[in-house]
């Protein structure tokens, strides 16, 4: 199955993607992940889309667009993939129908209050990867898996949120009409207060592969 995981940053996307992937054996793509491993590695590419991710402005869409297509030639989409974070603009979601079938865009709806709350307080581990909330960490600064310090990511801070936020509703939201237009789009509300196995439940059912 070639999954598309649509929906606002932070609405946890990446964590419902990972459940998935771990349950179907077919690999996440996340262009979040991988621009921000670029970044890491110092790559030309990693350093031009920098300006963009700390704005929580969008990378150039022929950069996005070239990455996603380079990596679904990879061996191990032949069974299915999920789109974590790409396309994010029509244009993207054009070309994407150029290269690639897909059978299904899943929106992820959440509220924006929840969100800006949820986004806040996310701190993830630069050394495994690992992503927490600090209301569940009790005053820890470490990471519970590995013991490196936790950070804020730079594009969760307020005022970038807010920017995110924004960028998603004018380019980014316009994607639902355009998925539900072909046909190929589902909804998952997720609620405030749900658990992430709850949220999952609701993806597995609206999948029908409960
Ligand atoms: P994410 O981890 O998915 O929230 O992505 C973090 C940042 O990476 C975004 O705010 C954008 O700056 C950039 N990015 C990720 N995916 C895309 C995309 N499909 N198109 C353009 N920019 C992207």
């Amino acid at each position: 199955m070639n999954i598309i995981f649509l929906g606002p940053p932070g609405a946890g996307k990446g964590t419902l993607a990972q459940l998935l992937m771990k349950e179907k054996g077919i690999p996440q793509i996340s262009t979040g992940d991988m621009l921000r491993q670029a970044m890491k590695a110092g790559t030309e590419m990693g350093l031009s889309a920098k300006r963009y991710i700390d704005a929580g402005e969008l990378v150039p869409d022929e950069v996005v667009i070239g990455i996603v297509k380079d990596r679904l030639q990879a061996e191990d989409c032949k069974g299915g993939y999920i789109l974590d974070g790409f396309p994010r603009t029509v244009k993207q979601a054009e070309a994407l129908g150029q290269f690639a079938r897909i059978d299904v865009a899943l929106n992820i709806a959440l509220d924006d209050e929840v969100i800006i709350r949820r986004l806040g307080g996310r701190r993830v581990c630069l050394k495994c990867g690992g992503t927490y909330h600090t209301s569940t960490l009790n005053g820890r600064e470490d990471c519970p898996a590995c013991g490196e310090k936790l950070v804020q990511r730079k594009d969760d801070a307020p005022e970038t949120v807010k920017n995110r936020l924004s960028v998603y509703a004018a380019q980014t939201a316009p994607l639902i009409d355009y998925y539900q237009n072909l046909g190929l789009l589902k909804t998952v509300q997720c609620e405030p207060h749900a658990t992430v196995d709850e949220n999952y439940a609701k993806v597995q059912k609206t999948l029908g592969i409960a």
